[in-house]
């Protein structure tokens, strides 16, 4: 038998990319959501029906796709975000590989409903079609994702239940929510209310809205702080030792606005803690290290969870200093680990 090269059928182009990207509801909740927050939203409302499975809904107030972008937005490597080497070398979106909206588009039903800011008009696109039909909608953008993986057995097979899948995607909201205090998140299950915050300008507002997210006993026990030095900065909240988990799993790290795990971080954390945790006790705490976009490499992974830092070296030392030092200037009484 000649087996001769051909030329993938773009559906299963994007289904291939699709399990890179696409493995859970959750995961399409943080790629629609995070072009929420490209489209500069100031209100992200999320509406999921059966863990996500049966129906997600993800509705905006952002700036909103132009009629005749409408069906580009939903074609691979098609983006509004990159132009050039340039711009993905200095990139401050959380997106730009084009991939994610026909990615999901390919592997379930997906409507698409736009109204740019000064547009007298709505429009919609169903994925099946590809055709603007005339809508109503307010300045902004709704997508709405339904029957996941209807048409990937295969994958549909690999997701758990209900309020597994939920739980997971309520994670990344929550995530995504300490990741922007500037931005309201509303999310609903099954029609039932989980969590709204509202933009959280003020010191007392952000504390507030991490209380709801982590639990007011982070904020009671930790230290907030803020620091800057050669062109990085880092703020946020350190868990007192005292207040140490058996867990790792109170751990929020963003770089620029984005949620990162990353080896060199947490080496550096864990080196910044050594001292005044006991050995197996994992610290708390909630980071935002912002730094030139052009330090930092976003392009390893289509999640993007992973980067890479240019500097590592001086990224990690920066770290480790700033957050010993702030240990150290805490009461030592905090600081201790009970008993010592
Ligand atoms: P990327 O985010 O990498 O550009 P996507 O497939 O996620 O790729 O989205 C494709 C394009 O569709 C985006 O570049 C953007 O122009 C547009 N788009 C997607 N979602 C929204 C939204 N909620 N508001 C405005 N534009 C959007
Ligand atoms: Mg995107």
């Amino acid at each position: 038998m000649t087996r001769r090269i051909h030329s993938l059928p773009s559906q299963l182009v994007n289904q291939i990319a699709a399990g890179e990207v696409v493995e859970r509801p959750a995961s399409v909740i943080k790629e629609l959501v995070e072009n929420s927050l490209d489209a500069g939203a100031g209100l992200v409302d999320v509406e999921v029906q059966q863990g996500g499975v049966k129906r997600i809904r993800v509705r905006d107030d952002g700036r909103g796709i132009a009629r005749d972008d409408l069906a580009l937005a939903l074609s691979r490597h098609a983006t509004s975000k990159v132009a050039s080497l340039a711009d993905l070398e200095g990139i401050t979106s959380m997106g730009f590989r084009g991939e994610a909206l026909p990615s999901i588009a390919s592997v379930s039903r997906l409507i698409l409903t736009s109204r740019e800011q000064d547009a007298d008009q709505a429009w919609q696109i169903d994925a099946e079609d590809a055709q603007p039909r005339p809508a109503a909608h307010p300045a902004g953008t709704t997508v709405e994702v339904r029957d996941l993986f209807y048409n990937t057995p295969a994958r549909r097979k690999f997701l758990k239940t209900e309020k597994t899948e939920f739980r997971h995607l309520e994670q990344v909201l929550r995530r995504l929510a300490l990741a922007r205090f500037d931005v309201g998140f509303k999310l609903a299950h099954n029609g039932r209310q989980i969590f709204s915050a509202r933009q959280a300008a003020s010191l007392v507002e952000r504390e507030k809205r991490i209380a709801a997210l982590l639990g007011q006993s982070f904020i009671d026990n930790s230290l907030r702080f803020e620091h800057e030095a050669a062109g990085l900065r880092l703020w946020g909240w350190v868990g007192l030792p005292a207040f140490s988990r058996s867990q790792a799993d109170m751990q929020h790290f963003f770089v620029n606005g984005r949620m990162v795990r990353d080896k060199l971080v947490s080496h550096a954390i864990r080196q910044a803690y050594q001292d005044v945790l006991y050995h197996g006790r994992h610290p708390a705490f909630l980071l935002y290290l912002e730094l030139r976009p052009q330090l930092v490499d976003v392009n390893v992974h289509p999640t993007k969870h992973e980067v890479r830092f240019r500097e590592g070296r001086l990224v990690h030392d920066y770290l480790f200093r700033t957050l010993h030092q702030v240990l150290a200037d805490a009461r030592p009484e905090d600081v201790l680990p009970e008993g010592r």
